[in-house]
């Protein structure tokens, strides 16, 4: 009974193992909750070192898409599908319509889209053989909106924590200039703040440096930047035993997945008064858009519904000063509330 005693197994629906000889597929699709609508999230394909391993990760994956997506106020589900392959070597297009197969005998109940491993090129291939596919990059690369996502999460824990309306001066110590940091990084620079920024990618330094007037720090300093915001946008799991005694910024608000190294340190970072704004909260702006291309929902109402998240946020950081819990606790209940039937 390995699945059923897994750690991560949380009263999951459903849980595939997908199997297809021919094109030599090995999934597995984990389909957490769709009490609000069709389980959405994407599909890895990473080289897991054991089949174990795989099913650790799609598990817990899963479970968190079913928490973003019901924060996020989206009429869809939570699940997510891996594929066990190395991605720079075992792609072929077979393997990807084996698994828009699969998707298509689940009948829709899992929507699936590209992740780490996977490109929309991919997606095209599993859209060969199923509709249950979103993403496709039709109208371009979501991360803009994450970007505004964080942006406006930004701003909600400055009016909560320094009780400011404004960014002008403020002082952020931005880690990763990618798809999501460069664009979150540009919206800051623009309301006033002042960057100071690592990334192991000396083209992105340069560009921030000469575009943003960003100052660069060495890649591990970003931690002991004294900074008023700490913005995560590459690695999980940066808070950690090793940073919580370096930090000096008090709000943590960033695009990365699973900042906290474990759950403790969200009631951790509470104690040392630092605000951390929730990463599955404050980085749905993706997901919001890819969910309304795949309903069909209209384009123009993307952005506003990326930017109730800080409402959202205002309201997770007032009611955890209440009932003095860490804000990561209290996000999981109000997500919780709105998937879990009465
Ligand atoms: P990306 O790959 O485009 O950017 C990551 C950046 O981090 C790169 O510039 C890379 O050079 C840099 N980096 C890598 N290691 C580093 C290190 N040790 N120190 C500093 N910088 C380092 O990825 P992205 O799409 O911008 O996503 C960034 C994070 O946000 C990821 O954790 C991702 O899971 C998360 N996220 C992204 C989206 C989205 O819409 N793209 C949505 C939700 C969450």
């Amino acid at each position: 009974a390995f699945v059923f005693n897994e750690p991560n197994f949380d009263a999951h629906e459903q849980v595939v193992f997908v199997s297809e000889p021919k094109s030599g597929l090995k999934a597995i699709i984990a389909v957490h909750n769709t009490h609000l609508g069709p389980a959405m999230g994407g599909c890895r394909m990473w080289n897991y070192a054991s089949e174990a391993e795989a099913v650790t990760d799609v598990l817990r994956l899963s479970r968190g898409m079913t928490y973003k997506n019901a924060v996020a106020g989206l009429p869809i589900g939570g699940g997510k599908s891996v594929i066990i392959g190395n991605p720079k070597t075992d792609k072929t297009p077979a393997l990807f319509e084996a698994l828009g197969e699969a998707l298509e005998r689940l009948g829709g109940r899992y929507v699936t889209a590209e992740d780490v491993g996977t490109s929309p090129a991919d997606m095209a291939h599993v859209a060969q053989k199923t509709s249950f596919v979103a993403g496709l990059g039709a109208s371009g690369d979501p991360s803009p909106f994450t970007a505004l996502g964080c942006f406006v999460g930004a701003q909600a824990a400055v009016k909560h924590q320094l009780k400011r309306d404004s960014m002008e001066g403020l002082i952020v110590a931005l880690q990763g200039l990618g798809h999501v940091g460069y664009d979150y990084a540009r919206r800051l620079h623009a309301a006033g703040a002042k960057l100071v920024v690592a990334d192991i990618d000396q083209a992105a330094l340069e560009r921030a440096r000469r575009e943003l007037g960003a100052e660069v720090v060495p890649v591990d300093s970003i931690y002991d930047v004294q900074a008023d915001i700490y913005a995560p946008c590459a690695l999980g799991a940066t808070l950690n035993p090793n940073t919580l005694g370096r930090l000096k910024a008090k709000i943590v608000a960033g695009a990365a997945n699973n900042q906290l190294a474990t759950a403790d340190i969200g009631e951790a970072l509470r104690q040392k008064g630092i605000l951390y704004a929730p990463d599955f909260v404050i980085n749905a702006g993706g997901i919001i858009k890819v969910c309304y291309e795949y309903l069909s929902k209209p384009e123009a109402d993307v952005e506003a519904h990326v930017r109730q998240i800080g409402d959202t946020l205002a309201e997770v950081f007032a009611r955890a000063e209440r009932e003095g819990l860490p804000t990561s606790v209290v996000a999981d209940r109000v997500a919780e509330q709105r998937f879990k039937p009465a």
